[in-house]
């Protein structure tokens, strides 16, 4: 069904650079490639270089609308189609992804500067995994029989709510638009994704992976800017939920427009997760847990980077120390290099942001900044946003970096003394995603654990999301839920009642 012979090949490309020179100036919509109906396009560049290594299709409202009418049409049959069957074809699609996990590991690094070994083949091989996790729930969209009356058969029944429009953010774009494509399609809704200007190519690559499986029009796929191309899929009359994972500012805007119209929304915003390090932990796997948690091979990259680190005063010194020894240890280069565990910052824009965070951290009296990880030394990486990672301690909670996401690779050490001292500290934040505990005590882990204000704690680990646990923030971290069943069926499907007099 796909309109081939065309750009991209069928076979998984061990080129990255190739794959995205075909991936050039195309949505995908209505299960064909097509440019933008401006023509316009905008640059695609590689952070380990400053190189331009593709164009992508500028969307605006005239893409959006093109988009959206093919899966509204589309929507009609796929609905129609049983849910065990709409799953089957998710599953199959997570089969033909598994071949290409190695191809969207290295589109991924090309296009957001994430090693290759340790964050973007993850990354692809998470994907697959969320299709074929998600591919097995079909025959879970069951409603219920209602006790009403004898005479009066009551039931309820799962329905689609239609066409989803899904807005992702460029730090794990191909996984975060998984999470939501996935339970949409299986629940017979179609999608038009808008995906993040920085990081448009691998998702399209796995639109027209899963388009040679799925029928036209029910899984779409736009390039633009946010309020060019993002905000009409959001307002756009069709569209009947949204779902978005991005900042707090924008979240905010989405969540204003859906208003509006009365849709649902799903918001995955922003985080500033505590981690909680006991005296009494296993110190080698808690040190290696931090440096997990901090994603720093992400480059801290993440709305779930423990960006505040509470260690218990007895061994604070002793954890800054091994901790910034075991950051040094990590090799920072080419992100297609298997050798390297730390690639680049994302965007010169959002390197600028980092450095400004770390100018003032640096500044601040009594702080002291343990840069880590030396810079490559590779005269072609010259102009990559490469950035060492930076240890604070002798920052206070009153310190920006403190309070706000920097989505770097930057953390803040604070010692504590009191258990209750520390769970007040880090519930004192607007955000509420995620928390680590590390203790050998876990009375003192599971009181807390109940008591910390976060979608996700967990203790003696800080693993990245998983299908099947649901994902989720409060406060200013977000609305509603993701990666589980229950997400499925709570925001991508309205139950309907029908009643039956039989007297
Ligand atoms: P970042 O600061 O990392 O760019 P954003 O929240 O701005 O995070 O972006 C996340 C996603 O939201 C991106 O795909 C972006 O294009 C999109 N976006 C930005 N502004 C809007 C908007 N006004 N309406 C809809 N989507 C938007
Ligand atoms: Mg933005």
């Amino acid at each position: 069904m796909l309109d081939r012979p065309h750009p991209t090949p069928a076979a998984p490309s061990a080129d990255p650079f190739a794959l995205a020179k075909a991936l050039s100036g195309v949505h995908f919509i209505g299960g064909v490639y097509v440019p933008a109906r401006s023509g316009r396009t905008f640059a695609v560049v590689n952070p380990a270089t400053g190189a331009e290594v593709a164009r992508a299709a500028e969307g605006d409202a005239a893409d959006v609308e093109a988009a959206v009418q093919n899966a509204a049409k589309a929507q009609k049959d796929w609905a129609k189609v049983p849910a065990r069957k709409r799953g089957a074809m998710v599953h199959q699609c997570a089969q033909l992804l598994k071949e290409h996990v190695d191809e969207l590991g290295r589109l991924i690094a090309l296009e957001t500067g994430k090693a290759l070994r340790t964050e973007s083949r993850v990354e692809a091989g998470v994907v697959a995994d969320v299709f074929e996790f998600f591919g097995g729930l079909g025959s879970e969209l069951k409603g219920e029989s209602v006790p009403f009356d004898p005479k009066v058969l009551s039931v309820t029944v799962r329905e689609p709510l239609g066409v989803v429009g899904a807005i992702i953010p460029w730090n794990v774009p191909m996984l975060l638009m998984a999470l939501k494509v996935a339970p949409a399609l299986v629940a017979g809704n179609s999608v038009v994704v808008k995906s993040a200007e920085e990081a448009p190519l691998a998702v399209l690559r796995i639109c027209e992976i899963m388009n040679r499986i799925l029928p036209p029009g029910v899984f779409n796929m736009v390039s633009g800017f946010g309020p060019e191309c993002g905000a009409p899929l959001v307002t756009h009359p069709l569209v009947r939920k949204v779902t978005f994972t991005g900042s707090v500012e924008t979240g905010k805007i989405v969540a204003r427009a859906a208003a509006e119209k009365l849709i649902p929304v799903t918001l995955e915003l922003g985080g500033k997760s505590p981690m909680i390090v006991f005296a009494d932990c296993d110190f080698d796997r808690t040190v290696a847990g931090a440096l997990t948690s901090m994603r720093f091979t992400r480059q801290g990259q993440s709305c779930t980077a423990a960006s505040r680190i509470y260690v218990e005063r007895p061994i604070f010194d002793r954890f800054v120390a091994a901790m910034t020894d075991a950051v040094n240890g990590m090799v920072m280069g080419d992100p297609l290099d298997e050798k390297t565990d730390i690639g680049t910052i994302v965007s010169e824009g959002q390197l600028a942001k980092v450095k400004a965070y770390i100018a003032e951290g640096t500044a601040t009296p009594g702080a002291t900044a343990h840069v880590c990880s030396a810079m490559p030394t590779d005269p072609a990486l010259r102009k990559g946003l490469f950035i060492q990672p930076v240890i604070f301690t002798g920052l206070t909670r009153d310190s920006r970096l403190v309070r706000e996401e920097i989505f770097g690779p930057v953390t803040v050490i604070q010692p504590f003394d009191d258990a209750e001292a520390v769970l007040a500290e880090a519930n004192d934040s607007d955000y509420g995603l995620a928390a680590s505990l590390w203790t050998n005590n876990l009375k003192v882990g599971l009181d807390l654990a109940h008591r910390l204000e976060a979608g996700l704690v967990q203790i003696n680990q800080n693993l990245v999301v998983q299908a099947n646990l649901s994902y989720g923030g409060v406060k200013s971290s977000g609305l509603g839920k993701e990666a589980s069943l229950e997400a499925m069926l709570e925001h991508f499907t309205h139950k309907k009642t029908i009643m039956v007099n039989m007297a």
